[in-house]
Parts: structure tokens; C-alpha cells; sequence
């Protein structure tokens, strides 16, 4: 590594999806598993809270309709018992009363099913964005700075604008500056996407062609290059002559 990197270390996020319907279960639990979550599954909601005192988990997704021991009692009882990780609550009747009496009972965020998987890993990104503390962290190779919790960039002090993307793009080739990443990884964790077709391939190069004009053609050191057959790397190689 060139260059000492602070800030946080992401780890994997923690989920436990309480839902009774084992098919909806396991298709959730599966599509959160392919995008770099850790899925613990229950069933009904006195195994959520047994599930609850054994582990810590980051996040909830929460069905309203569960046998017995229903979604909102189980939300509940979780406040009460101190627990503060956001909860998603899924409900299927998609009533105001029903949104209403989740939010009253300590649910975060709500989503109506059925609904589309990118729409429930959305919500998981904003809801865990809310609950993590903006704790000043930085990204740091030679002198391009990446503040996590501004989200700005600079190089050599200058300001640089990057989109969403852009700066999501960077801020992954800066956790692993000095690695290289393939196209795939870049599919994978940064678009969150496993498919794999030519086009995903041409709007990467497309951005971190976009990047390199942004942070590297206006100085002489050079930080982001592309590996042949391989993929891409950040790591710093002087100017050349
Ligand atoms: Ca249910």
C-alpha cells in the first residue's frame, strides 16, 4: 500500500429478516446474501427476539403478518428490550393504519409488498446510512482525499466533482488501492449486480474513464490505472516523460 489509509473499515452488514412465508424468506435472505449482506432468518417473531439476544444485528426487516406472535408486538417488544438497530417493516396490506401503527411501534421505514428487490436494498442502504454515525472519515492516496461522510473529493486541495457513482467508484478503488479490482468485483459491489454482460463492462470503463480525466489528467502523478485483461488499480506512478 503507498499510502496509509484512515477511516472506517466497512463490515459486513447484519440483517435479520423476520418473515413466516419460507419461499419469501429465502428469496429475500438469497438476493441480500448476493449482495455482500449477512442474513440470519426467522420464522416468527418470539425466534427474532431469541435470535436477538444472541447476536447483534445491524438491521431488521420485519413482516407484519406473523403467526402468533405478531410484527408489531415483536417490534414492540424489541424497543423495549433497548434494542435501537433500524427496522424495515414489510407489510402486505399496505393500509395508512397499518404503516401508521408500524411507525407508532418503532419501525423505521416500511415497505409494501410485493415489491422490487432493488426498491428493499435501497431502503437497507438509506436505512443503514441513517443509523451509522457521521463519523469524520477519509480515504486518503498521495494527495486525493475522499471524505466519506461529506462526500466530497479533493485533489491537491482542489475541489473535484464527481456524481454518486463516480465517488462510489473511487471510494471502492481506494479501499483496495494497491490491489487490483476486475470489472466483475467493480459489477458486483459497487452496481451491485452479478449478471454479467459486455454492457455493464462499457459503462464501467466509461466511468472510471470520466474519473481519470477528473482526478488525474490535471496533475503529473498518476493514480488510477488500468491492468490489461485484468481490471483497474489505484496506486501512484510518477509522471512520465
Ligand atoms: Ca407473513
Amino acid at each position: 500500500m503507498c499510502s496509509a489509509q484512515i477511516g472506517q473499515t466497512r463490515g459486513i452488514l447484519d440483517i435479520l429478516v423476520v418473515e413466516d412465508e419460507h419461499k419469501l424468506a429465502n428469496a429475500i435472505s438469497e438476493g441480500l446474501i448476493r449482495n455482500g449482506y449477512r442474513v440470519t432468518v426467522a420464522f416468527s417473531g418470539e425466534s427474532a427476539l431469541e435470535h436477538l439476544r444472541d447476536h447483534n444485528f445491524d438491521l431488521i426487516l420485519l413482516d407484519i403478518m406473523l403467526p402468533r406472535m405478531g410484527g408489531l408486538e415483536t417490534l414492540r417488544e424489541l424497543r423495549r428490550d433497548g434494542f435501537k438497530m433500524p427496522v424495515l417493516v414489510l407489510t402486505s396490506k399496505g393500509s395508512v393504519d397499518d404503516r401508521v401503527r408500524g411507525l407508532d411501534a418503532g419501525a423505521d421505514d416500511y415497505l409494501v409488498k410485493p415489491f422490487a428487490f432493488p426498491e428493499l436494498l435501497a431502503r437497507v442502504r438509506a436505512l443503514h446510512r441513517r443509523a451509522t454515525p457521521a463519523v469524520a472519515s477519509v480515504l486518503q492516496l498521495a494527495d486525493l482525499r475522499l471524505d466519506l461522510s461529506g462526500r466530497t473529493v479533493t485533489r491537491a486541495d482542489q475541489v473535484v466533482e464527481l456524481t454518486e457513482r463516480e465517488f462510489d467508484l473511487v471510494e471502492y478503488l481506494l479501499l483496495n488501492s494497491g490491489s487490483v479490482v476486475s470489472r466483475e468485483m467493480v459489477a458486483r459491489d459497487v452496481w451491485k449486480t452479478n449478471l454479467r454482460y459486455t454492457s455493464i463492462d462499457n459503462v464501467i470503463d466509461v466511468h472510471i474513464a470520466r474519473i481519470r480525466k477528473k482526478i488525474d489528467d490535471p496533475w503529473p502523478v498518476k493514480l488510477l490505472h488500468t491492468v490489461r485483461g485484468v481490471g483497474f488499480v489505484m496506486r501512484i506512478e510518477g509522471a512520465k516523460k
